[in-house]
């Protein structure tokens, strides 16, 4: 058998012009198969892997055997430089309306601890080592942020990337899980941080002491399976929309807003859980942000007091109303979001919205399609793009 290269020459041009790896599949079918290459394939990967890397423009070539089983499949696979070793997969990650985590052959599941007995008997021991193996990124670790961080640590979650650039002040230690008031004037993150290795050990934690708005930090953010945004501030909400698009990384942003009177009495506890996902609008799109003010919020403070001061910006630093019920609230609801993509439990189609009206007592959920020329569109060519110049074709701040 030959493998004519009319067949996939032409996709190679592709890659090249999307500045991609190509990588070339094929399946072992048949259940009981093994998803192993063969001799015949070690030979097939040795006569295209150049020509392969010589047509896309890239130095990689890639290669992934896919095997059914039942309900699922299975797969090995690599990535090989032209003098590096083969770097093999190890688990693909699907994303979508649903989304779902499955191990390479070669990369069998450790045995689950014990202790997770009662998740399983809810969801099952896949889901529970989905959660071991996924790398969550949690952008801000205050009210809502600390309470994500601790219920994911609860579940099983041990691979962390923690962002937040501000310090612990007394007033978030009657919100910020893990918190106490020994702990005013540290980073945030540092506290968060903490609480998790306290349960968990063995959990891995990167605490990231700068704003979502810095390139680096978005950059380590696309490294994350999953992203949970527990931010207010609007800048940074814009990148994260962006994220989700270009990466495909799915993205669960919470806000919460409570309304009081002048007198500080309580009239209104909003909370809303929104999941970007491809095929969903972006928080653009929905108008889930403030594009006034994420312009002001990246001035330099000397741009922004002239601005505020001429009436053209809108003023910041303005301390919001917080309460530690309602951001728990709506954390668990961002939480509870991930448990439903990943099992199922709920009806079709998917929400990709939740609204909180606490003070009606309500739950109200919506979908929304992307808008037409917007990034997240389809047809915009962006969903899964990846790393590009500049990285989110966005600006950053130098
Ligand atoms: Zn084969
Ligand atoms: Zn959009």
């Amino acid at each position: 058998m030959t493998i004519a290269s009319e067949g996939y020459v032409r996709f190679l041009g592709e890659a090249e012009r999307l500045g991609a790896v190509p990588i070339w599949v094929h399946t072992h079918p048949g259940e009981d198969s093994w998803p192993k290459a063969s001799r015949w394939d070690n030979e097939v990967d040795k006569q295209i892997a150049d020509l392969f890397r010589l047509r896309s423009g890239t130095e990689y070539y890639s290669m992934l055997i896919v095997s059914p089983r039942p309900r699922c499949f299975t797969f090995t696979g690599y990535l090989q430089s032209e003098s590096g070793n083969p770097v093999p997969f190890g688990r693909a990650w699907i994303v979508g309306d649903r989304i779902a985590s499955v191990r390479a052959f070669d990369f069998p599941a450790p045995p689950l601890h014990a202790a997770f007995d009662r998740n399983v008997r809810a969801f099952g021991g896949g889901i529970q080592q989905t959660l071991a193996d996924l790398c969550v990124g949690i952008v801000g670790c205050g009210g809502t942020g600390s309470a994500v961080a601790e219920q994911l640590v609860r579940l099983g979650v041990r691979d962390f990337v923690l962002c937040d650039p501000d310090q612990l002040s007394a007033s978030n230690v009657t919100r910020v899980f893990g918190s106490f008031p020994t702990d005013i004037g540290r980073d945030k993150v540092d506290v968060v941080a903490a609480q998790l290795a306290r349960i968990a050990p063995e959990a891995e934690i990167r605490a990231n002491k700068s704003m979502i708005t810095s390139e680096e930090t978005a950059r380590e953010l696309c490294e994350c399976d999953i992203v949970f945004g527990c931010t207010d501030d609007n800048a940074g909400r814009l990148v994260l929309s962006r994220l989700a698009t270009y990466f495909l990384t799915p993205v669960i942003d919470c806000g919460v807003l409570l309304s009081s009177g002048a007198g500080g009495q309580l009239l209104g506890i909003d909370g809303r859980v929104t999941t970007l996902v491809p095929g969903q609008a972006c928080l653009v799109c929905r108008g889930r942000i403030d594009t006034k003010r994420a312009g002001t919020e990246l001035m330099t403070p000397g741009e922004r007091k002239r601005l505020e001061e001429e009436g053209y910006a809108p003023a910041l630093g303005r301390v919001e109303p917080a309460v530690v019920t309602f951001t728990t609230l709506v954390a668990a609801t961002a939480v509870s979001e991930l448990l439903e993509r990943l099992v199922g439990y709920g009806p079709e189609p998917r929400p990709s919205e939740i609204l909180l009206r606490c003070h009606d007592r309500e739950i109200s959920t919506n979908l929304q399609e992307p808008g037409p020329r917007h990034y997240c569109h389809p047809d915009s060519g962006k969903l899964g793009l990846g790393v590009t110049t500049p990285f989110l074709e966005q600006t950053w701040p130098q």
